[in-house]
């Protein structure tokens, strides 16, 4: 049996969280003893970056090569992932797990009557039965699931699986599907940047600023560190009440979850709350003048002082890489 990776894309280049969800789904069909690994791409977007899913491990790449699936339309999604689906004879459906990956894969769920499991941090346990382990509570603690269905979806938590881009480049064969026009019934007829040119829910690396800043005057010393290093900007929740930073840009519990490679968060004291919204970034840096703020627990690095003679040497230093 084959397992189906569903792929997206932003900006014409293929996400890179469905590349890890393509290792994953490589390194459970080596546990499984072999089968084939196809991914599944939908809407425009150039061959040479869909060929790439083949260097994450899978075998082929099926395109869908329809204008308007490129925008992601839940239901027309969920109906094209469920057709090749079905062609291929998959048993398993892999995807990121994201806002778009989350609702496709709900609603996959019900079409193909199969098991899913989201925020998988882990391949299955198959010794008895097939337990998936996922994280819970904003990565607070794990749960392990038994699914019992012969259909099974998994959604894969960012950052939670070593991504392995060591494969060859994917052959890309084009399928022509038949979309009902009621996938069709609500349409994104279009879509607006809410911050500059690096979305922060997708962003690979965040600068975030906190209430240590102490005044949006300072800003351009967060820009200017995230320009170097070609990162959205992110902010606490008071930075953004107060109006020092606009309330797209707040990250915690009750704003913006982002899953970096790099986090750097500067004069945030790394209250729970705000936790909750980085907790899957895989690296996070902390700037802070207190030796004592809570966000050093949940750093991988820290730096211990003032922003404003840190933030500038850093800028700096990295201009001279
Ligand atoms: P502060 O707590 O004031 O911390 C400022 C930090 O800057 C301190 O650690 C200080 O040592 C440091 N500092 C000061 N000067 C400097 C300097 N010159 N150089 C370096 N460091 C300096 N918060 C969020 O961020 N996101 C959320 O989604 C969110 N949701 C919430 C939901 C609820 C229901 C509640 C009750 C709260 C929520 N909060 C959220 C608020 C959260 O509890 C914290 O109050 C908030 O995160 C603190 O923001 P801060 O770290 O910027 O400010």
């Amino acid at each position: 049996m084959s397992i189906l990776v569903y792929i997206e894309h932003a900006d014409g280049a293929v996400k890179k969280s469905s590349l890890e969800a393509v290792s994953y789904a490589k390194a459970l069909s080596d546990k499984l003893g072999g089968g084939d690994v196809i991914a599944v791409a939908l809407g425009a977007i150039a061959e040479g970056e869909l060929s790439k899913a083949g260097t994450a491990g899978a075998s082929k790449v099926l395109h869908v090569n329809d204008d308007k699936l490129t925008a992601g339309i839940i239901q027309a999604h969920a109906e094209a992932v469920a057709q090749v689906y079905t062609q291929v004879g998959a048993n398993t459906l892999v995807l990121a797990k994201s806002s778009l990956g989350d609702a496709v894969a709900a609603r996959l769920a019900v079409k193909l009557n199969a098991g899913l499991v989201s925020n998988v941090v882990d391949l299955p346990d198959t010794s008895s039965g097939y337990q998936v382990k996922r994280s819970i509570y904003t990565g607070k603690a794990f749960a392990e699931t038994t699914v019992s269905t012969d259909h099974k979806i998994l959604a894969v938590k960012k950052n939670a699986v070593d991504l392995k881009t060591d494969g060859a480049d994917a052959p890309v064969e084009a399928v022509n599907l038949s979309i009902s026009d009621a996938s069709f019934a609500t349409n994104i007829t279009s879509t607006d940047k809410a911050t500059g040119e690096i979305l922060l829910p997708e962003a690979d690396i965040v600068v975030s600023g906190g209430r240590g800043m102490k005044g949006p005057e300072n800003w351009g010393m967060i820009e200017g560190l995230a320009k170097e290093l070609g990162a959205a900007t992110g902010c606490s929740k008071p930075v953004s009440d107060i109006g020092w930073r606009p309330h797209h840009e707040h990250v915690g519990q009750t704003g913006v979850k982002v899953a970096p490679t790099l986090y750097v968060a500067v004069g945030i004291s790394g209250a729970i709350q705000h936790l909750a919204g980085v907790n899957s970034s895989k690296y996070i840096v902390v700037i802070n003048k207190d030796p004592e703020a809570p966000f050093f627990k949940a750093a991988d690095y820290g730096i211990v002082g003032d922003a404003f003679e840190v933030l500038p040497k850093l800028t700096e230093a990295i201009k001279a890489i």
